[in-house]
């Protein structure tokens, strides 16, 4: 049964909201919240009814291709059926292209299939949580966890799981286009209002919607399908079928490819006509050398590839969201990066204060309040107030986790600090209960709450200390203050610089007494006095320099791009690698606002090394913007609410899995599971690897229709009588030699080399001139055997031309010889194409296990056409005698040489680079 209020909560006010749902400001106890959950059950959304699995597989024989094959089989099944005498080639003809359909939709069926679980499995590695109120603690639960009657805590970026009721709000704004489609966000309030339904009134939040910016709580009082969201949403149970550019290129390549074949059965055709062949046999071969050379696999083997790498950048900790992304990732050529987190492991530790015109050191490391403060005293104020303009909590050790931190690292690190300095921060947080707060964000990187302490009320404001200084009139120094005379706030700016240049990041403090609670931020944030200064290490990661290191190999541009001080980044930078020259280009907010156009072109287009700091995601989204106007391919990371804008219009807008907010994972293509810059490399190197692996399959696939094709048409031109490979044989060689190896080659792991060269340019396309001169070049080495085998075998039969008939055993064993040698050429083919310019000895021969039993299975089938009996009769093939594969199997080898050799050509002339890392001009 689901909750039904007694009157319409948005009338109601918020203390009378609060007995409605039987709850309290310090929201529900854990036991009345377990009982309400068995109650009225979790707050998910009901699971969506799937279309069968029978329903999912027919539809795969809707596609064009799909329709195409059936229709050349119900030809070739009436040609059969008209015939008279029947010819039973006919009849195996018609079903062998049954067979290729069916193949296709099995493949296409399982990819889907195996898609769609890997989305929902990826989906659940990303948790979705709330923060709660229960007891009058603050929790982080799951989502489906809330219930009615629970408090929850709405911050800037978070998803709101519930429909809820608000009771506090400090500028909470909220974006409701997913429930309304309006897309202007709006603020809401607590005031009851008159209005008939809640959704209509600004006191209610719901289910679906973000926050945009603000904070505040609120009560829940609709979970699951009976929230605003759940009674309109409708989960359908359509896999996304988004295509990629990559995926529409080789999808009308396929077509281009059919186009041609179609035109080639027709020329094969009308010349085989010419020379008397029966209309019906001659239109039937035709269908069957267009069906062979038609590229139906290919959509599906792409597919599978691009899934591969999504599935393989998973287990690397990078989610893609959209296959879009794998593709673009080959291509980054700037990643624009957050320091915090992604660079640095977010553990602060509070090491250095400064306060009284004194550094104080502080001692430990960590979360555990276990060190000390040299000359507590002094600090005391400044630690007082930074614990009282806070949010976060520090937690004690519990289940075997050492003391943590719930919410903001950096607060939580002010928060061991003082007690470090021996404070009590329940009993100091009880005695300045907070009355009035707005926020910290991203552009005035302040926050300020105001307190009722017992000698009257308080404004406390931490944040940038330049930001903070702007602010304030007066200086803190031991117990009495000081106006803020230029000679003072030198002073402070010199400490400030000095623990940034020590790669510290550094949080002001300040404070004002007010009597009356001030209306807006400005109000607040003005005439202060400054306390002190709170300086905190934050380790870098220590996998991150090698991830730096390849990207710069890898010809990528990365741009630190922070909030934090210009000498904290750079300090930052410079340790983990991003900076190496003495004096790099520092642009801050500052700086860029005052740039046009042209002059932030100018500095992006100076290759020297890059910082950008002080800057609010507004200045992100204009970098981001500037880098694309330029060609570049961005990947830019980003962690919240306001970094959405950015990260939409990024090529690939990157979000934090663990820390990152919802809007901002919403906005992203990709999610970094771990927070980590390594990810992002580790994505880059698979998303250029997948790429290039389809252009390994595509060579492999065309050079060996090409080696198809070549006999026929030599065969045709020269006047013999018979076909060099009959239809059903090149649907053998299809089914049986193609797939499988090409799918194990979009399984290749990244070559040695990948993160050596330079991006991909974007505008270069798969089916480049280096791509068609290789399968050309592959094709016309395989054709040559081929050709070579049919026509010795003919030749040294010494029966002429003309006298050759189907069941010339001669004609039989010339053949089978031209199919196996197909399959023997595309084994070795397969190990060729598996590296662009490296040696595939060096690389290992078998270091592609999937390959190599694919390719045995191929050869393994071939043989069992030429020696079974069945299957001699169904292909008309005949037995080959062990010297046939051990010239075969010498052609094969021939082919890997000249590839080789190819290679050797390609490795003395050095790749094109811009790897060069150049200073600053
Ligand atoms: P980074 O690149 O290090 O992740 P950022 O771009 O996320 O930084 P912000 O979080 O916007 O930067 O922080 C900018 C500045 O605002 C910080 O250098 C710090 O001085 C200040 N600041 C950060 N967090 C808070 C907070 N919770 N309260 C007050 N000030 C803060």
């Amino acid at each position: 049964m689901p909750y039904e209020p007694t009157a319409p909560l948005q009338q109601l006010r918020t203390d009378a909201v609060f007995a409605e749902l039987g709850t309290s400001p310090r929201g529900l106890s854990t036991a009345e919240a377990a009982r309400r959950q068995q109650q009225y059950g979790t707050n998910e959304l009901p699971h969506p009814r799937r279309k069968g699995l029978w329903r999912r597989f027919t539809t795969q024989f809707t596609d064009l291709f799909a329709l195409v094959l059936i229709t050349a089989s119900a030809l070739t099944f009436a040609a059969y059926a008209l015939q008279d005498p029947r010819d039973v080639g006919n009849l195996q003809l018609a079903f062998a292209i049954l067979g290729v359909v069916v193949l296709n939709a099995v493949i296409g069926f399982v990819q889907e299939y195996s898609a769609e679980r890997t989305a929902q499995s990826l989906q659940a590695m990303v948790p979705h949580t709330c923060r709660v109120l229960r007891d009058g603690e603050r929790q982080e639960l799951p989502s489906a966890s809330l219930t009615p009657g629970d408090l929850v805590v709405l911050e800037a970026g978070d998803a709101v799981s519930a429909d809820c009721r608000i009771i506090e709000a400090h500028g909470l704004t909220v974006n409701n286009a997913p429930l309304t489609g309006e897309s202007s966000a709006v603020r809401r309030v607590t005031e009851p209002s008159e209005t008939r339904t809640a959704l209509e009134s600004r006191n209610c939040v719901f289910m679906g919607t973000t926050v945009v910016a603000g904070s505040g709580k609120a009560v829940v009082f609709a979970i699951g399908a009976t929230t605003e969201f759940g009674k309109i949403f409708r989960l359908t149970d359509e896999a996304p079928r988004q295509q990629t550019p990559l995926q529409r290129e080789v999808g009308a390549m396929a077509r281009r490819v059919a186009a041609l074949a179609v035109a080639i059965g027709a020329c094969v055709l009308a010349v085989r006509l010419q020379t008397g062949q029966p209309l019906v046999d001659t239109f039937v071969f035709a269908l069957g050398v267009m069906v062979a050379l038609v590229p139906e696999g290919l959509p599906a083997t792409l597919s599978v590839s691009l899934a591969i790498g999504v599935r393989r950048m998973a287990r690397r900790q990078a989610l893609v969201k959209q296959l879009l992304a794998v593709e673009a990732l080959g291509s980054t050529t700037v990643v624009c990066t957050d320091k915090t987190g992604t660079l640095t492991r977010a553990e602060m530790t509070v090491t250095q204060l400064w306060s009284g015109g004194e550094p104080h050191a502080v001692s430990g490391v960590g979360y555990a309040p276990v060190g000390t403060v040299s000359d507590a005293d002094a600090v005391r104020d400044l630690l007082w107030a930074g614990v009282l303009c806070s949010d976060a909590r520090l937690v004690p050790p519990a289940d075997h986790v050492g003391w943590r931190v719930l919410g903001d690292t950096t607060e939580g690190a002010i928060h061991v600090a003082a007690a470090k300095a021996g404070l009590d921060l329940d009993a100091l947080r009880n005695a300045a209960p907070r009355i009035a707060e707005f926020p910290f964000d991203s552009v005035r990187k302040l926050m300020s709450t105001v307190h009722e302490t017992p000698e009257g009320r308080v404004v406390c404001v931490k944040g940038a200390p330049q930001e903070l200084l702007a602010r304030c009139a007066g200086v803190r120094t031991g117990t009495a203050s000081r106006p803020l005379t230029e000679a003072l706030r030198a002073t402070v700016t010199s400490a400030d610089d000095a623990m940034a240049t020590r790669g510290l990041r550094v949080l002001g403090v300040a404070l004002r007494p007010v009597s009356a609670i001030p209306g807006t931020s400005e109000e607040a944030e003005s005439h202060l006095t400054l306390l002190g200064l709170i300086g905190m290490l934050d380790p870098p990661r220590p996998e991150v320099s090698d991830a730096v290191g390849a990207c710069q190999r890898a010809g990528i541009r990365i741009v630190m791009v922070t909030g934090d001080h210009p000498l904290t980044a750079e300090a930052v930078a410079r340790r983990v690698g991003i900076v190496t020259h003495p004096s790099p280009t520092v642009i801050t907010g500052t700086l860029l606002d005052g740039m046009d156009t042209a002059a932030l072109d100018a500095v992006l287009a100076s290759p020297g090394e890059l910082l950008l700091c002080r800057v609010s995601p507004e200045h992100k989204m204009r970098v981001v913007a500037a880098l694309q106007a330029r060609g570049e391919v961005v990947a830019v990371t980003g962690d919240g609410a306001n970094d959405a804008p950015a990260l939409k219009r990024a090529d690939i807008g990157v979000s934090m899995g663990a820390t990152g907010t919802d809007v901002a994972r919403e906005a992203s293509v990709m999610v970094l599971l771990d927070d980590s810059f390594a990810s992002i490399t580790a994505a880059v190197e698979l998303g250029r690897s997948v790429y290039r692996n389809i252009g390994r399959f595509l060579t492999y696939l065309f050079s060996h229709n090409i080696a198809e094709l070549t006999p026929i048409l030599v065969a045709t031109f020269v006047g013999f009588p018979l076909v060099p490979l009959t239809a059903v044989q090149i649907l053998a060689i299809d089914l049986g030699s193609d797939v499988l190896p090409a799918l194990a080659l979009g399984a290749e792991p990244p070559e040695a080399d990948t993160m050596e060269r330079p991006p991909r340019s974007r505008r270069e396309r798969l089916f480049s001139a280096a791509l068609v001169r290789r399968f050309l070049f592959l094709g016309a080495v395989q054709s040559i055997g081929v050709c070579a085998v049919f026509f010795w075998q003919v030749r040294s039969s010494g029966i002429p031309f003309a006298d050759f008939t189907a069941d010339t055993s001669a004609y039989r064993k010339a053949t089978t010889l031209t199919q196996a040698a197909i399959v023997v050429g595309q084994f070795f083919n397969a190990l060729a194409v598996r590296t662009d310019r490296q040696s595939i000895f060096r690389v290992g021969l078998f270091s592609n296990p999937r390959l190599i039993v694919a390719g045995c299975g191929g050869v393994a089938l071939m043989a069992a056409i030429s020696y079974a009996p069945p299957l001699q009769a169904v292909f008309h093939t005949a037995p080959l005698a062990p010297v046939d594969w051990v010239v075969l199997v010498g052609f094969g080898v021939l082919l890997l040489c000249a590839e080789e050799a190819r290679k050797w050509w390609l490795r003395r002339t050095p790749l094109p680079s811009k790897l060069k890392k150049e200073g600053r001009p």
